[in-house]
């Protein structure tokens, strides 16, 4: 955490930030190792460039936050406290005004903003999003290891999905016993909402899982994702319930061949665009092109969507450290939807894929 502080107030320094304003559950745990989900209570995390920094919090979760190992000051507010007020007088128990301050402007509310701008006047806000996004790019040897865990879980969620299937079934049926497996595990929480989609359903890349029925010659996708110690995994896998017909298996067959090539192209160098461009062109070669609409892959860490972005123009040069995912798809309504979705790290020599269940097509009898 100190180190992750020390990035922060070198920024600052450079850019003569003197306070970091960040509000955001993520970024205030990625900093201090304390995690809480405030609902509509102020969470804020304040950074000077040499001063010690402090956490604000409700008062009831001081305990909480200081069991997480934070050392700094904590300020707890009750629910008829001003938290502004006592904001403001241990920024100023450390610093004379603010000329310059960072805040997370894309989580920020206006409320907020109108409270710290009156305290502040002649402040100049500025984002420290991009520069937090940056940080939590690249992942150290722990934060490695607890994704390895949850990419572990979301394989086994998997092989729990898929051995539930069975005609007549409904997508719910199926998404229930996975997460009832998953909590008799000791699994909390999801990455995001389960996804269980069968047959037409599976063509919407971001369908609702319903009461729809697995039958014969569907093609079942699920996309799920498991979370350890604040850590999201994200998988996805296609499978075939019963014979599918040849498009289906061209459809199939292309997707994992675009998964593969992008898999092998990411390493150390290339660029974010070039890796989802090595998929994209095997996908339009088959003429799929237009069937695939979405980016490549995306970061994950603390949250499910990271830097970097997996698009087809990003020229971010892929680096050793950085956990994604690659998960091209194509959906053509009415006849196949097929995405197949893996963790990647990157190492010096290419990537290691964290995600293992089977990728070839399993067809399920
Ligand atoms: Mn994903
Ligand atoms: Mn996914």
């Amino acid at each position: 955490m100190k180190q992750r502080l020390e990035k922060l107030q070198t920024w600052m320094k450079e850019n003569e930030i003197e306070v970091s304003f960040l509000t955001s559950s993520e970024n205030v745990f990625y900093l201090s190792g304390y995690y809480t989900d405030p609902h509509e209570r102020l969470l804020a995390l304040v950074v000077f460039q040499s001063e010690e920094p402090f956490l604000v919090c409700p008062g009831m979760e001081i305990h909480d936050a200081r069991r997480s190992g934070w050392e700094y000051e904590l300020l707890g507010y009750s629910d008829i406290d001003n938290p502004w007020e006592l904001i403001l007088s241990s920024i100023n128990k450390r610093i004379n005004g603010v000329t310059k301050a960072a805040i997370e402007k894309e989580h920020m509310n206006v409320e907020r903003y109108e409270q710290l701008s009156r305290l502040f006047p002649k402040a100049a806000y500025v984002s420290a999003e991009e520069k937090l996004r940056k940080l939590r790019m690249i992942k150290d040897a722990r934060e490695l290891k607890i994704i390895e865990e949850a990419c572990a879980l979301a394989d086994y969620a998997v092989e729990v999905g898929v051995s539930e299937i069975k005609e007549g079934k409904t997508e719910l049926e199926v998404l229930n016993a996975v997460e009832y497996a998953l909590k008799q595990k000791g699994v909390t929480e999801m990455s995001f909402a389960t996804m269980v989609l069968t047959g037409a359903n599976a063509a919407s890349p971001h369908g609702n899982p319903g009461g729809t029925k697995i039958q014969k010659g569907d093609l079942v996708l699920f996309d799920l994702g498991v979370v350890v110690d604040r850590y999201c995994s994200d998988i996805t896998r296609t499978v075939a319930y019963g014979d599918i017909n040849d498009k289906q298996k061209e459809i199939y067959d292309t997707v994992l061949k675009a998964q593969l090539a992008a898999v092998e192209a990411s390493k150390p160098g290339v660029t974010a665009a070039e890796v989802d461009l090595t998929a994209r062109r095997i996908i339009a070669d088959a003429g799929y092109g237009e069937y695939f609409p979405h980016r490549l892959g995306h970061g994950l860490g603390i949250g499910v969507h990271e830097y970097p972005s997996m698009t087809e123009t990003n020229p971010l040069i892929i680096e050793e450290g950085m956990v994604y995912t690659i998960e091209p798809g194509i959906y053509v309504p009415d006849i196949a939807g097929v995405r197949i979705e893996d963790d990647l790290f990157i190492t010096a020599d290419g990537a290691k894929v964290l995600t293992k269940f089977p990728k070839e097509l399993q067809i399920i009898k």
